[in-house]
């Protein structure tokens, strides 16, 4: 048995724990601007159709005595790390997937914390006295019904499928609920008339590969209950992004290239700190519509500099063709790698050279900021790369 824990409305329930004067209230997370979205609405602002991601002038809109607190990273990080640790001493296979979610591998712990209900409210219980926060677990024997279950009852929620409820379950689950299914997909569902997910066996493979690519043939698998995931716990996140809504919408290329390379620097600093290496950048734009593109590029070699992410970075931006003002600008690394394990020998010695030197000066950078914190450096490095001069140059 799988089980997935979810905590519920986190950095919000965090705020309302810390500050009495916020409990009951409607409120939402987010960034200190009027432009930023929302990051997490408490259950209390939730009943007015405010949820995370939404732009917070229209959570205004739908709620005017909203409170707006702005977030506190630090603070909920050191709040996930008691949870994982909390999770850790009762199996040591525990998936850690975002800041506030984790899967853990609950087999063979029946003899040392009971049943698979008896292990999850220990964990409930044991999370609430030492952080007063509630948390939702879902268990079920296949991984993604487990992330699936642990959605169903929240907040403070417990939902098991049992082995034998697994077919059932499949039978009635909403095609929309599975992980990864988004809005195109749901259009060509519709077409087939598929409701659940059970209803995706009806069709052969051919015919869901054809619709839905790759997709078509995993979702096949999940609909015969077929999922052999396993919960992973040297788990390596797969992406590092980070992004900037502007002050305002503009259409001035000098500016979304700076906010490029000051994007690409934080990405680069993530990155190097966790000792990983990326082949793929990618860069993400938000029009004044609020529609978006993201571009992205496969890189043939392994890099983790901020000076090469931004050269990327700044590459794909200019390929595309601007017709709206730009409202938000993100710069992101995926394929992730250990930096230590072995590569292949494919850069020139050249290539090789200067790399090794925009590293030294990335070393120096990240070193600087974690003394004094990340805006004493950015300006000095910024103009150091953007004017192009010697990496070994005075600012750094
Ligand atoms: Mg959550």
């Amino acid at each position: 048995m799988i089980l997935h824990i979810d905590m519920d409305a986190f950095f919000a329930a965090i705020e309302q724990r810390d500050n009495p004067a916020l409990k009951n209230k409607p409120i939402i997370v987010s960034g200190n601007s009027i432009r930023s979205v929302v990051s997490t609405a408490s259950y209390e602002a939730r009943k007015f159709g405010i949820h995370s991601a939404m732009p917070v002038f229209q959570a205004k809109e739908k709620c005017d005595h909203l409170v707006i607190v702005p977030g506190n990273m630090k603070k909920y990080q050191a709040n996930s790390k008691k949870i994982m640790e909390i999770l850790s001493h009762f199996s040591p296979l525990v998936e850690q997937v975002s800041i506030d979610e984790a899967y853990v591998d609950i087999n063979g712990l029946k003899r040392l914390f009971g049943s698979p209900e008896e292990i999850a409210h220990a964990i409930k219980k044991h999370i609430y006295a030492q952080l007063s926060l509630t948390s939702s677990i879902g268990i079920a024997p296949i991984k993604f019904l487990s992330k699936i279950a642990s959605d169903m009852n929240k907040p403070d929620g417990l939902t098991i499928i049992t082995k034998s409820q697994v077919k059932d379950f499949i039978f009635a689950l909403p095609i929309e609920k599975v992980p990864g299914i988004g809005k195109t997909a749901m259009k060509n569902m519709a077409v087939l008339q598929i409701k659940t997910l059970g209803d995706i066996s009806k069709y052969p493979l051919s015919l869901l590969t054809r619709k839905f690519g790759k997709m078509g043939h995993r979702l096949l698998e999940l609909s015969k209950g077929m999922d052999l995931s396993k919960v992973e716990t040297n788990y390596i996140r797969k992406s590092i992004s980070s992004e900037t809504t502007l002050s305002k919408d503009i259409f001035d290329f000098e500016l979304v290239k700076q906010t490029i390379l000051d994007r690409s620097q934080s990405v680069g600093r993530q990155l190097r700190k966790k000792n990983l290496v990326c082949e793929n950048v990618f860069i993400k734009l938000k029009f004044s519509d609020f529609s978006q593109i993201t571009r992205s590029k496969k890189l043939s070699a392994t890099i983790c500099s901020s000076a090469a992410i931004f050269n990327e970075a700044l590459a794909l931006y200019k390929t595309i063709l601007l017709k709206k003002k730009i409202r938000l600008v993100g710069v992101g690394v995926t394929a992730l790698k250990d930096k230590n394990a072995p590569v292949q020998l494919q850069l020139m010695p050249q290539t090789d050279k200067l790399k090794k030197q925009w590293e030294s000066v990335d070393s120096v950078v990240d070193s600087i900021s974690e003394k004094f914190g990340s805006n004493i450096i950015k300006k000095a490095s910024l103009n150091t790369l953007s004017n192009r001069r010697n990496p070994h140059g005075k600012e750094s």
